[in-house]
């Protein structure tokens, strides 16, 4: 949708919390609080928090992507931060997992002419500036996994072999800066939504062929 008719909606219709329809904000901090969570984990790289089957959670992440309500995303970034911030401890006591370096899941030249942002860069943007205000700042690079091939959505195609088969080889590592800046390093990807997890699971493939260290993953929802 072309900005201006945002633009006009917006007017139209104020802003109203999801939860409460509460005047003036798009979730408040009350509802931020209640959004429903997400208990069990499938991959164990991968750390959720909101359960994206409830009709909240997934209003919210479709309005940061398709409205550019991108407040939203300083929210999600607090949700995401602080998961972070719970598992971090064990993970540096367990699988000596320090001094990380935030990735986006990136998207394809052309989705993000289309889209004009990549939400899950404006999420990691906001966790990292959070992270420098509690100390133990985590750097952002942005650049360093590239999304080189254009993928079909994955929710769409059922068969898992076939969905695994069109992720190969859509990531590459910008060289040889990304290269050098990996190497070694403990890396958490940031996304906005795990449906399947081949996804993030060909990014950290990806980045571990490169010469990254251990690579955990974090979203908003699941
Ligand atoms: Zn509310």
């Amino acid at each position: 949708m072309p900005y201006f008719l945002d633009t006009i909606l917006d007017f139209l219709f104020p802003e109203r919390c999801l939860g409460c329809h509460k005047a003036g904000v798009i979730l408040c901090s009350d509802c931020v609080i209640n959004l429903p969570t997400f208990r069990e984990q499938e991959n164990d790289f991968v750390f959720s928090t909101l359960n994206y089957q409830k009709e909240i959670v997934k209003k919210a992440v479709w309005l940061l992507k398709y409205r550019r309500k991108k407040e939203l995303a300083k929210i999600f970034a607090g949700i995401v931060y602080e998961n972070i911030l719970e598992e971090i401890p064990d993970l540096k006591t367990f699988e000596n997992f320090s001094d990380p370096i935030l990735i986006p899941i990136p998207l394809s030249e052309k989705r993000y002419k289309e889209r004009g942002f990549n939400q899950a860069e404006l999420i990691a943007e906001h966790v990292s500036d959070m992270s420098a205000t509690s100390g133990g700042r985590f750097v952002l690079e942005k650049n360093i996994l590239k999304k080189i091939k254009d993928t079909p959505n994955q929710a769409r195609i059922k068969d898992r072999s076939i969905r695994l088969e069109n992720l190969k080889n859509c990531f590459s590592i910008s060289e040889p800066e990304g290269i050098q800046k990996i190497k070694n390093r403990n890396i958490i990807l940031i996304d906005d939504v795990i449906t399947t997890g081949a996804t993030l699971l060909e990014a950290k493939k990806t980045l571990e062929k490169f010469g990254a260290k251990k690579v955990y993953a974090f979203t908003v929802a699941h």
